[in-house]
């Protein structure tokens, strides 16, 4: 005889109808974390079915095209000036050196580059280079995407011109616990480039890291931060911080590989027609845990053996399992 289980009556208070909706409240979101793990990541995969096809996962390369040196002083970052982390302010790239790697990303399967550059914000004769690197990948056929630091509305709407399809600017944390991390610019700093951005018609690529001290209730705010904006990223990466010796979160516990599923899923139940990216932290992830995101929504990866600075899984470790899932690169 088989018997089919009924949701626990926790889950009556939550929405799981899959919705697209922005008026994500602090209660629902908590709710959702403390959630049953089965019933949690059943509830998220679910509704990652309702947009996406499960099998798929989007491919990005991220390259830095001017590392290190960086004014800002986000305590998780090795190239913050304000750190000695071992890693040598280096010069803008040359465009010619971006498009050959882009190509290289090409080849080994990626259909989005972004070009990320440690900077407070751009000064506007950077921008110049930029848009010839933005120009010369998207003549490669491929999405492009840049993480800049801040920006002017003006410097948005030139990003655009040049064929920038998505900007990355994460708002990190909650804002609560955003003091503790960086303290250079502000939540409302980072809130108004989003608005320039979105205002500009680039799709918007923003989410945080978790497992810098943070508590439970500050990764519910993160959340609710992200799905309360006037419209969903488009892309929602979910970080796992890497401690870097030499910055000030070098030190402290692994954070929880179930703690983190669960906040893939709530990402993907809030957000549910957002790509959400597993980003840094996938170098020192189990493949069960890399295995259990993707089945709690998340449907993005970056692909190559470094972001920005910090190692990443290498491609050919990255094809082995993404053959054992049986999932393909998104088209
Ligand atoms: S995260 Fe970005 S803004 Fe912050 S210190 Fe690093 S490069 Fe600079």
């Amino acid at each position: 005889m088989t018997h089919i289980v009924a949701p626990a009556a926790a889950t009556a208070a939550v929405d799981l109808s899959g919705v697209v909706r922005q008026d994500w409240t602090r209660d629902e979101v908590r709710a959702l974390f403390d959630l049953p793990f089965p019933e949690l990541v059943y509830t998220a995969q679910r509704i990652h079915r309702l947009h996406f096809d499960p099998r798929e996962v989007q491919i990005s390369t991220l390259l830095s095209i001017k590392t290190g040196g960086c004014p800002e002083d986000c305590a998780y970052c090795p190239q913050s000036a304000h750190y000695e982390a071992g890693v040598k302010a280096e010069k803008l790239m040359d465009v010619g050196a971006v498009v050959a790697e882009a190509q290289a990303a090409k080849r080994a399967g990626a259909s989005r580059f972004c070009m990320g550059a440690a900077w407070r914000n751009p000064k506007d004769r950077d921008l110049d280079a930029v848009c010839a690197m933005v120009a010369g990948v998207k003549a490669l056929d491929l999405e492009t995407c840049a993480t800049l630091g801040m920006l002017t509305a003006a410097q948005a709407e030139r990003l655009k011109a040049c064929g920038l399809d998505y900007y990355n600017h994460n708002l990190d944390t909650s804002p609560e616990f955003y003091g503790e991390i960086i303290t250079t610019r502000t939540y409302r700093d980072r809130l108004d480039t989003l608005v320039h951005v979105r205002s500009a018609g680039i799709s918007v690529c923003c989410g945080g890291i978790v497992g810098m001290g943070e508590s439970r209730e500050d990764r519910v705010g993160m959340i609710v931060a992200l799905a309360t904006l006037p419209r969903h990223p488009e892309s929602v990466p979910i970080n796992m911080l890497v401690q870097v010796e030499g910055t000030p979160l070098a030190t402290g516990k692994a954070f929880d590989p179930i703690e983190f599923v669960r906040t893939i899923a709530v990402a993907r139940i809030c957000m549910p027609a957002s790509v959400v990216r597993l980003s840094a932290g996938r170098e020192e992830m189990s493949e069960e845990t890399q295995a259990l995101c993707f089945v709690a929504g998340a449907n993005s990866i970056f692909y190559g053996p470094k972001l920005l600075t910090t190692p990443n899984p290498g491609r050919d470790r990255d094809r082995v399992l993404m053959d054992k899932l049986g999932l393909t690169a998104m088209e």
